[in-house]
């Protein structure tokens, strides 16, 4: 996806071999330091805690102004929507004028999140998500066994490096499975199971909360009479039937629900409070 792209074009910008300028040739000095992490022209930013600090950007707006010994300098900043709006405004005069050996990329899922000025500065590439087709081959390419798992694709937007990473994560169908079924038993006994499991897993919640979101998401779809675009898939039989049980309305409450326990726990709500109220309210 975006990321691998644009570590791509930084390395194919940085490379000094001379004999093709669409690619880079993986044999220089360049190359060779930028596969080991090394390049001192490049410069990964990325959020150390869970935004990207104006300090970081100021550490940007230093190094480059300093003019490379030879070639170009890459900056590449990662899931750019996690900058602060101080950092985002702080990066405007650089972004701007950059100098003519600069180059600064910014990768990001949200680009509508990203301040309005800021994205007037930017030239932007958007990344069509994969097709369910598309991901199969290239999993199939990688020797990675994705078949039954087409729900990993919808419920990854459709980028393959999050495909990959919930395939590889053990963890992932223990969490479906608990998921699916507290939706469908929808018993005291399967909240008060999920409410267990959650308790004792905090890592497993946010995954849970998505693939929660993604069930009330094809409920939804097949109240709506478009049923094709299901992300569960293989769930259809189950969806088709709860879709019965529960009008739109109950289904888009659900859903507002784990928006808000979402906005809640940004705001430090109680971890086993979020838990309680999905489990026991939603
Ligand atoms: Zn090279």
């Amino acid at each position: 996806g975006k990321r691998t792209l644009a570590r791509y074009i930084a390395k194919t910008i940085l490379c000094a071999g001379k004999d093709n300028d669409m690619q880079p040739c993986g044999r220089c000095r360049p190359c060779r330091s930028f596969d080991e992490g090394a390049n001192p022209n490049f410069r990964l930013i990325r959020n150390e805690t869970q935004n990207i600090l104006i300090s970081q950007i100021r550490e940007l707006i230093d190094d480059i102004s300093i003019r490379p010994a030879e070639g170009r300098k890459v900056y590449l900043i990662e899931d750019a929507d996690l900058m602060t709006t101080q950092a985002q405004n702080c990066l405007l005069k650089t972004l701007e004028e950059p100098p003519e050996y600069g180059v600064i990329f910014l990768t990001t899922s949200v680009y509508e999140s990203l301040l309005p000025t800021v994205r007037s500065r930017v030239a932007q590439l958007r990344l069509k998500p994969y097709s369910v087709m598309e991901i199969m081959t290239i999993a199939h390419e990688k020797g990675i066994d994705l078949s039954g798992k087409e729900y990993l694709v919808g419920l990854s937007g459709g980028i393959p490096g999050r495909v990959f990473g919930l395939a590889a994560d053990k963890s992932f169908e223990e969490n479906r499975n608990k998921v699916m079924s507290f939706v469908f038993e929808g018993n005291m006994f399967s909240r008060l199971e999920l409410n267990r499991f959650l308790s004792g897993n905090r890592d497993a919640f946010r995954s849970c909360l998505d693939i929660l979101e993604s069930v009330y998401r094809d409920v939804l779809l097949v109240q709506c009479s478009a049923g094709d675009g299901l992300i569960n898939s293989d769930k259809q039989d189950n969806i088709i039937k709860y879709a019965k049980e529960f009008s739109p309305v109950d289904i888009m409450e659900k859903i507002k629900g784990i928006r808000d326990i979402r906005k809640n726990l940004k705001r430090h709500m109680n971890y086993q409070l979020a838990v309680d109220m999905l489990t026991l309210a939603v």
